[in-house]
């Protein structure tokens, strides 16, 4: 099946595309359930900050995308749309309703947990009735800070880490993660990813 791919630019998006992109991605969704009859999973990026898109970010999406791919292989999901926006990368999947959707969110939530850079990444998945499966009712803690031990909630309430410290350790940390999987030290180290991912 081919898939649908958008790219608008790299500019730094107003807080009204910030939040209208948040709205589109639940309309995408439920536009996707209806025309496949399927169950659907979202990728984005959680990125800090107000740039949301550059080509480092989306390089880490596809990457995220491959490495999706072959940890979820056996779960049937097929890419079917894929935006490159500047309010941030957007991936979407589909997969059969008769897979278990909990099952589904449960792995993504591993993969998200296990992935060198997956604390920036974001899977949503929406059943075939558009009901979206939380990682509370699948008994998964809430996310981590990307900084320190506490929950992401505390530090962005309290306000713990400064934007820039946020931005400089993502670009850090994303900048290394694609020069070492370059250099393959992420088929290596990483057990979990290692079936092939490149
Ligand atoms: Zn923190």
């Amino acid at each position: 099946m081919s898939h649908e791919k958008v790219f608008d630019n790299w500019g730094v998006p107003s807080l009204e595309a910030v939040l209208d992109a948040r709205e589109r991605r639940v309309a995408r969704k439920q536009r996707l359930v209806e025309t496949y009859n399927a169950n659907v999973i979202a990728f984005t990026m959680n990125i800090p900050g107000p740039v949301k898109n550059t080509p480092c970010i989306s390089a880490c999406f596809f990457s995220g995308i491959e490495a999706l791919l072959i940890y979820m292989k056996e779960h049937d999901l097929t890419e079917v749309e894929e935006y490159l926006l500047s309010t941030g990368p957007e991936g979407y999947f589909i997969f059969p309703v008769t897979a278990s959707q909990w099952a589904v969110k449960r792995k993504l939530v591993t993969f998200e947990e296990d992935h060198p850079i997956g604390r920036w990444f974001d899977f949503d998945v929406m059943d075939s009735t558009q009901r979206a499966i939380t990682r509370e009712e699948i008994g998964a803690k809430p996310r981590r800070c990307f900084l320190c031990h506490d929950s992401a909630r505390n530090c962005g309430r309290n306000r713990s880490h400064s934007v820039e410290e946020l931005v400089a350790y993502t670009e850090e940390t994303l900048n290394n993660y694609l020069q070492m999987e370059g250099k393959g030290v992420f088929n290596e180290t990483s057990r979990d990813f290692s079936a092939g991912s490149k």
